[in-house]
């Protein structure tokens, strides 16, 4: 069916468009119908099994499921009949026979029971079925299952394979004795959940429910008193969701339909909120005591008063910005530096950035994006001219191949993962190269296992696949790019054959990937941080753009390159300016004309120097020639590589603020503490990894003293001599769209009503640009640049004392340093304790156990942790989570940089195992 078709719903006639059920013509035209096994949110196919939905369609004899039931030209449907009601009706009654009553129900606000009132049935007149006696499952922290609720309507089994490709969740057994299952009927906390909790938002019944919503009794508790639209404030992804709230405590949460999770959530999003109501939060200003050492930092979380007083606002702010004035005034604005933060807003980074560069004077303002894509982003500006994304990783759905590489989505970026799984399903090729063994491996068509650290050598021997055999785009060469030849030239050097024994990848299976890459009708490439994260990270990237301008697989539908970005806000933090080789929208401080045009805008002169990155900072401040820095949600005492190195230099500084919501580690180094805004308790603006501009609202006071994070920031910029008085983040996202081209188009009361705008946009009320360089790219000639790449071994090698590799990463469960995810009950239940993943054979070679305490050690420390075997992990690899600071993984890591994106070699160092220390060996030896 290709063209609208006219029928009669009752008496009145209507249109349907191709492919639409009767139920979704009705639901258009107002007209509500019942409905309980059908979901009418994207991605659930109909399944008709629950009649719910029934109605007469004249001339036929039996009724028909309206959820799965078509239109035909000039049809009567009639949706209002006795005979449509009373079947409805009977269908609740029925089903109502078997519910726990209302009075008692799991979820007496439930789809089920809301229908039932509308369609008047209380009670049934039929007997119950008789329940075997276990029907309640409380295993798993986040869900509570109570099966006497379950009307079979299957769409919980939908949600989890269909939707979110978990496949946990089936039905089992026959007739009567017909039931949900989780994996091989294991209790639901003892199965393979990975807890997104998509079933819980799918079940009509409340047969399974969010835990937070039932009592210990499995009966309905803290029923919300309101509700609050936003954004989730963990990974890139950034899906839209809605706070359920009741005595100003988040109860539950609820996807929205976002245009990058289209209702979906994962379970950091759905049930990693409580953190926010942690007794760890800071709630009053603290300022070091008089002559505690910042070299003795174990202090208690719930006690830091040994360390620490209480302060007023007045004194906290004083202190705060008087040291950084005095460093500033005395030695220059080079003497100081500023952390700011890829887990707040737009207007926040924004701002932060404008402190330092106007208010310190100097350049020195970096934030995390240094530590997860600053090589994707200097590859993609020399080659592109863009930093930001092709295309929304919703293009995997218009994408024949989908080239997935030293990236973990089901882990990281989870909703987009689903997204990738929907797309294998539909007949999608889906390629993963990683060194690692992961989740989306299972779904994978091609896998390709390389080396670690050999990613080089793979790419290059497909680019040279791709060339030698003559399957590059010869017109989109010519017509869009240049200094291909200097790519030919390079690439002539790296044939499979030849790469295969460095890769670790069989010749032809090169060859073939190469082959099928290039000759897809669409193809695209996400990489994460398992490109970024080497000292050859940038040279990963400029293949990876190499492999997409040669085959011409760019600026259509289903093409593309996408760097996933880690943090909420890492994409919106960069943008913004907090980069300290580029004002806001990648401007470079060292141009005369653009510092002219942000002089001019800030009325402030502006330092023409480069900063420090990262690292360099805390190089440099051991070096003293930086003497104070102001850090606002970061946490470099557990993020930064060499991690004992980077505390010492915080332990060096003269002065310290910290402004943040927990006494991070960070934070244990300051003179002054700024207790601030947790996400949930600010509004403010957010741009996500697909380049969508996004509204996060404020749905909760602030506890006791705490204040926002903007105030305090303008509170500093004012008693560093600047005129500031933005009093709410509109006003600072009004300047922002005179500094940012890329905002053009986009004002703060569009996002707020549209929720999220997509940059760049052309006007005011056309949506925002999914697909860029359509007709050519953002660079002075208006082509894309090919960067040959050579091979560069990682800066440090196994030998005989640390014969194995260690990378470091995330875990589904915690976030970034863990400050957050690790104060949220769920997700620290599900993961409570630091683990080494390790491949059986090496846990054998050792004499290990998995679940042993085991010490991993590198040239730069030590660290203990349990050992988790993981038949995915190669043999001679170690695989650390970098979120628990009782075993900091960054303890051990190389802080070698990657001489363009100045990013740390996060994803390889040579390690050892060696047996945890215990007393009675240590003394017997
Ligand atoms: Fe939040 Fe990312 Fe999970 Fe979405 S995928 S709910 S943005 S953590």
């Amino acid at each position: 069916m290709t063209d609208t078709i006219k029928f009669f719903l009752d008496g009145a006639e209507v249109e349907a468009h191709p492919g639409e059920t009767i139920w979704q013509v009705a639901n258009r035209n107002g007209t509500e119908i019942p409905h309980l096994c059908y979901s009418p949110k994207p991605g659930y196919r109909p399944d008709g099994n629950c009649r719910a939905c029934m109605v007469e369609i004249e001339g036929e004899r039996v009724l028909a499921a309206s959820c799965i039931r078509k239109p035909a030209p000039g049809m009567k449907v009639n949706s209002a009949s006795e005979r449509a009601e009373s079947s409805r009706r009977l269908v609740f009654e029925l089903l109502a026979a078997d519910q726990p009553d209302r009075i008692v129900a799991h979820d007496p606000d439930s789809r089920f029971w809301n229908w039932a009132e509308r369609v008047e049935v209380t009670d049934s007149r039929f007997p119950a079925l008789a329940r075997p006696s276990k029907v309640a499952d409380f295993s798993h922290p986040a869900m509570a299952v109570q099966l006497d609720a379950c009307i079979h309507c299957t769409l919980c089994v939908r949600a989890c394979r269909e939707v979110q490709v978990n496949d946990v969740i089936g039905m089992a057994a026959r007739g009567h004795l017909e039931k949900i299952v989780f994996d091989f009927d294991d209790p639901m906390g003892g199965s393979t959940c990975v807890a997104c909790g998509e079933c819980v938002q799918a079940c009509p019944t409340g047969a399974l429910m969010p835990a937070t919503q039932v009592d210990e009794a499995g009966i309905f508790a803290n029923a919300p008193d309101r509700k609050v639209d936003s954004v989730c404030p963990y990974c890139g992804v950034g899906c839209q969701l809605t706070y359920e709230i009741k005595d100003d405590r988040i109860v539950a949460v609820e996807g929205r339909d976002g245009p990058s999770n289209r209702n979906r959530l994962c379970v950091k999003g759905r049930f990693g909120f409580d953190y926010v109501h942690h007794a760890d939060r800071l709630t009053v200003p603290l300022v070091r005591r008089e002559g505690v050492s910042k070299h003795d930092v174990d202090i208690d979380p719930l006690n830091p008063w040994t360390h620490f007083r209480e302060a007023s606002w007045e004194e906290a702010l004083d202190r705060a910005a008087g040291g950084l004035k005095r460093i500033r005034d005395e030695r220059g604005g080079g003497a100081l530096a500023g952390f700011g933060s890829a887990k707040g807003s737009n207007e926040e980074a924004y701002l932060f950035q404008k402190l330092v560069r106007t208010g310190f004077g100097t350049n020195n303002v970096d934030h995390c994006t240094r530590l997860c894509h600053a090589s994707s982003v200097a590859a993609l500006m020399e080659g592109v001219g863009s930093a930001a994304v092709s295309a929304p990783f919703m293009a995997a759905e218009d994408a024949d191949v989908i080239v997935v590489i030293g990236a973990n989505p089901t882990e990281n970026h989870p909703v987009a993962a689903t997204f990738f799984k929907n797309a294998v399903k539909r007949g999608a090729r889906l390629v993963v190269m990683d060194p690692r063994g992961t989740v989306l491996m299972r779904h994978a068509t091609d896998m390709l296992q390389f080396k670690p650290g050999r990613d080089v050598a793979m790419l290059n021997a497909m680019l040279h696949t791709i060339i030698e055999e003559e399957l590059y785009d010869r017109q989109y060469v010519q017509a869009h790019t240049e200094e291909f030849e200097a790519l030919v030239a390079n690439v002539r050097d790296y044939p499979p054959e030849k790469m295969a024994e460095i890769c670790g990848i069989p010749a032809e299976k090169l060859r073939e990937v190469a082959r099928l890459y290039a000759r897809a009708e669409a193809a695209i490439i996400f990489w994460g941080m398992g490109v970024s994260q080497h000292i050859h990270g940038t040279d990963n990237a400029r293949c990876l753009i190499a492999l997409s301008l040669v085959t011409g697989q760019v600026g259509r539908p289903g093409t593309g390159l996408h760097p996933l970005r880690g943090q909420n806000n890492v994409q919106g933090a960069s943008d913004a300016g907090l980069i300290p080789m580029f004002f806001p929208d990648y401007k470079p401080v060292d141009s005369p004309e653009v510092r002219a045009f942000y002089e001019d805008l800030w009325g402030a002169p502006l330092d023409p120097k480069r900063g420090l990155t990262v690292v360099e900072i805390m190089d440099a401040v051991h070096e003293g020639d930086i003497r104070g820095m102001y850090i606002m949600g970061e946490n470099p005492a557990m993020s930064d590589p060499d991690v004992s190195h980077a505390r010492e230099a915080l332990a060096m500084l003269e002065h310290l603020v910290v402004q943040d919501i927990f006494l991070t580690e960070t934070a244990k180094y300051a003179d002054v503490v700024l207790p601030a805004s947790a996400w949930p308790e600010k509004d403010g603006t957010v741009t996500n990894t697909n380049r969508q501009v996004q509204m996060g609202r404020r749905a909760l006071p602030l506890p006791g003293k705490a204040r926002q994070d903007l105030d305090l920031i303008v509170e500093i910029a004012k008693r560093l001599g600047l005129d500031w008085t933005y009093a709410h983040p509109r006003e600072v996202f009004a300047e922002m769209t005179k500094a940012m081209p890329s905002l053009a188009n986009i004002t703060w009361e569009r996002v707020a009503r549209e929720s999220s705008v997509t940059y760049p946009v052309a006007s005011p009320d056309e949506p925002g640009a999914d697909i860029v360089f359509t007709e050519g790219f953002p660079t002075p000639s208006g082509r894309a640049r090919f960067v040959p790449a050579k091979l560069v071994a990682p800066a440090e090698e196994p030998d005989a004392d640390y014969p194995m590799v260690l990378s470091t990463g995330r875990q589904l469960e915690h976030w970034h340093t863990g400050s957050m995810t690790r104060r949220a009950s769920v997700l620290d239940d599900l993961e409570p304790e630091a683990v080494a993943y390790l491949s059986a054979r090496d846990l054998e070679r050792h004499g290990f156990r998995s679940g042993e305490k085991i010490r991993v050690a590198t040239r730069r420390g030590s660290i203990e942790l349990k050992a988790r075997v993981d038949g995915a992990i190669p043999p001679g690899l170690i695989f650390i989570p970098f979120a628990y600071a009782e075993a900091a993984a960054n303890i051990l890591t190389n802080p070698q940089l990657d001489p363009f994106g100045k990013i740390p070699e996060f994803k390889y160092c040579a390690a050892r195992l060696e047996h945890a220390y215990e007393p009675a060996r240590e003394a017997a030896e």
